[in-house]
């Protein structure tokens, strides 16, 4: 009797673990920037974004596709970075001191550049400061 069952869970176990991937065979959805695969049960499928340059027409993962972080140079992931100024256009939370990130809390509470006549949360917040000295 042959076990369909278990062939079938033999392929998708190895499947998650990425056995397509390492006994060389095609890449399913190389990140653009990595290489590593996009495609669902690679641990890169969440918030990966499609990406298209010259002949490539595929994805990046969201480890690759945010910005560098203008203080530690470390990539952000996309979509979690923090502008303060036109200089610290992109950082990561973490590398802004605990004030800059109050501020710019604040500064988004307020409707960010949206509804703000500033570029960013330094811009607004040293109109702030003149006001009130
Ligand atoms: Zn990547
Ligand atoms: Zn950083």
């Amino acid at each position: 009797m042959i076990d369909a069952k278990r062939d079938f869970d033999r392929s998708l176990e190895e499947l998650l673990a990425g056995g397509i991937v390492k006994s060389g065979e095609k890449i399913i959805d190389p990140c653009f920037y990595c290489g590593e695969s996009t495609a669902f049960g690679y641990g890169k499928f969440i918030n990966r974004v499609g990406y298209i340059d010259n002949d490539f027409n595929g994805w990046a993962c969201a480890e690759c596709a945010g910005y560098e972080c203008r203080v530690c140079e470390e990539q952000i992931y996309l979509d979690e970075d923090l502008r303060w100024s036109d200089d610290l256009s992109h950082c990561h939370e973490e590398c802004l001191s605990e004030e800059q990130n109050q501020i710019i809390t604040m500064f988004f509470e307020l409707g960010g550049d949206w509804e703000l006549p500033y570029d960013d949360a330094e811009a607004w917040f040293t109109d702030v400061i003149k006001a009130v000295s």
